[in-house]
């Protein structure tokens, strides 16, 4: 009993610190609120955090708070605001002060690397980690499945965990693999499948409709429950979709969460899981991530005999100005296209310059014959502008300097 005492008196008197605990002649000071930081926690089970907690004011006579976590079985909290994360789930910690009760609260999620029981709605799994010090996050997550499709071997995972490492099979990805941390969200829908025709008339939880329409609101709220901090490269929702609905994707290149986009891609694995990873629906997968990751523009063309507008071309000028479409040039000139450093290099002989881009037959150039963004179907490789303009990517997100040399260096075809 006496140790006990001596204890919780050492105790009292750290979290007095250097304050005077002498209560003033005028009277006592009393607390008059708590505030702690930080307000959010991402952590994967096993891993710890340090929470503090700010007395007000600073020279209150009674400093001492004590932590309490609900529910249990999550995280657990020490005396001195240590979280240590157990499974997976959310948690509030609770930090209250002795003097007058004053709280403020933590929100504690933690994510898995492993799925052991059937994937949640909204549960954050980490299915692969950067091992550099700041990662390029991938997001994945799905529309149009339902809960029975979350199991550890279920129709969800299949899917995700085929689209993920397909996306590993291609340069430059391949590469720089380790740059990469990967999540994958689980999104339970009512209905299975996905509207068609832009219209919703199925109910999901995500709202996708092949027609270019999704729920961009659900869509964030969902992908904010990853623990992404910094930049991310792009959010990729894989529609549930059924027999030849899966040709109706699409990439949105721009900043559509954390600076990265979004690629939606309409996908029946029971349609295509047996087939290898390079076959034409991944090459569709890497073609939007093109998009959404690498900002690329598409080189196809719908309309051969047409040149473009002066409106198409203003606006290829601000693609190319806010750091798009630097894989399509309005102009043939060798020194002026922006793959321009390319041409003549050793190592990109097969780089030129080749009429037909961005649907038109006519004013637009593209650098190779070949590559992801102009033939998704029989193509599974990105050009070496393409392939340069992700590896930028990578770097700004990994906050790395890019280097020409060392892009060369690395280059795989
Ligand atoms: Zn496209």
């Amino acid at each position: 009993m006496k140790k006990l005492l001596c204890i919780f008196a050492l105790m009292a008197m750290a979290a007095c610190g250097k304050d005077d605990p002498e209560p003033t002649p005028s009277g006592s000071i009393d607390v008059t609120g708590v505030s702690v930081a930080p307000t959010e926690v991402s952590l994967v089970a096993g891993e710890t955090a340090q929470l503090t907690a700010t007395v007000a004011p600073g020279n209150a006579d009674d400093k001492s708070v004590r932590w309490s976590v609900a529910p249990e079985g999550i995280v657990t909290v020490s005396s001195t605001g240590s979280v240590t994360a157990v499974a997976t789930g959310q948690a509030t910690i609770t930090v209250t002060t002795t003097d007058g009760n004053k709280t403020a609260t933590a929100t504690v999620t933690v994510i898995d690397t492993e799925l052991h029981s059937d994937l949640k709605d909204g549960q954050v799994l980490l299915y692969k980690k950067s091992t550099r010090p700041k990662e390029v996050p991938l997001v994945f997550m799905g529309d149009g499945f339902t809960a029975d499709h979350m199991a550890p071997d279920g129709k969800y995972m299949r899917v995700m965990s085929a689209r993920i490492d397909a996306v590993f099979k291609v340069e430059p990805f391949k590469t720089y693999e380790d740059y990469f941390t990967v999540y994958i969200v689980g999104v339970v829908s009512n209905k299975e499948g996905v509207s068609i025709g832009g219209e919703l008339t199925v109910d999901t939880a995500l709202g996708v409709s092949l027609g270019f329409v999704q729920d961009n609101e659900a869509i964030l709220r969902y992908a904010n429950k990853t623990p992404v901090t910094g930049d991310s490269g792009a959010i990729i929702v894989i529609s549930n979709t059924m027999n030849d609905q899966q040709m109706m994707c699409w990439g949105l290149p721009g900043d559509y969460w954390k600076g990265g986009g979004l690629a939606v891609i309409g996908m029946n694995i029971d349609y295509n899981e047996n087939l290898s990873a390079r076959n034409d629906y991944n090459a569709t997968l890497m073609h939007e991530i093109g998009h959404a990751f690498g900002w690329l523009g598409d080189e196809y063309v719908n309309d051969p005999g047409r040149g473009p507008t002066a409106d198409e071309n203003n606006t290829l000028n601000f693609m190319h100005e806010s750091g798009r479409y630097h894989n399509i040039s309005m102009t043939d000139d060798p020194a002026e296209v922006p793959w321009a450093h390319l041409i003549g290099h050793p190592n990109y002989s097969y780089v030129g310059m080749y009429e037909g881009a961005e649907y038109l037959g006519k004013g637009r150039w593209r650098s190779e014959q070949n590559s992801i963004m102009r033939d998704q179907w029989t193509s599974y490789y990105f050009n070496a502008i393409s392939r340069e303009l992700i590896v930028k990517k990578i770097m700004k997100i990994a906050g790395e300097e890019y280097s020409f040399e060392k892009f060369v260096e690395k280059d795989r075809p």
